[in-house]
């Protein structure tokens, strides 16, 4: 599947266990566009795209899963998704990583094309949570 605004191949997962238990309504499958962190869900998928690494500034495995969806969540309105973004990012929070800096990095990161946005959406989220 590929993302409809950057034309590149979005990783697809299965949904994880979190996410599922913070919005119950999401679907089996996510796939994230890795530029533009844009989410698509689904009830199947062709495969699952298990790329290593949907950005080289996010954490590899399952966690860097659940930060590109808190940070999708993020992308598409902080004010609408606000209970789920604080959700997800405590619990990035307790599993003892750390969102700031990887949300700093993404913000200057050359292949990311929300680099203006995530940088906003870093200094709202720092209010909310702390
Ligand atoms: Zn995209």
């Amino acid at each position: 599947m590929k993302c409809f605004e950057c034309h590149v191949e979005m990783s697809s997962y299965s949904t994880p266990g979190v996410v599922r238990h913070i919005k119950r309504e999401f679907k089996e499958y996510v796939s994230v566009c890795p530029r533009c962190f844009k989410m698509v869900q689904s009830d199947t998928v062709d495969g699952i795209i298990k790329l290593d690494e949907i950005d080289e500034e996010l954490p590899k495995g399952e966690i860097g899963i659940i930060m590109a969806i808190g940070i999708g969540w993020l992308m598409e309105s902080l004010v609408l998704n606000k209970n789920e973004v604080v959700a997800i990012f405590e619990h990035i929070i307790d599993e003892g990583r750390d969102p700031w800096i990887v949300l700093e990095k993404l913000s200057r990161s050359s292949t990311t094309n929300v680099k203006k946005n995530i940088n906003k959406a870093r200094v709202q989220l720092e209010q909310l949570i702390k």
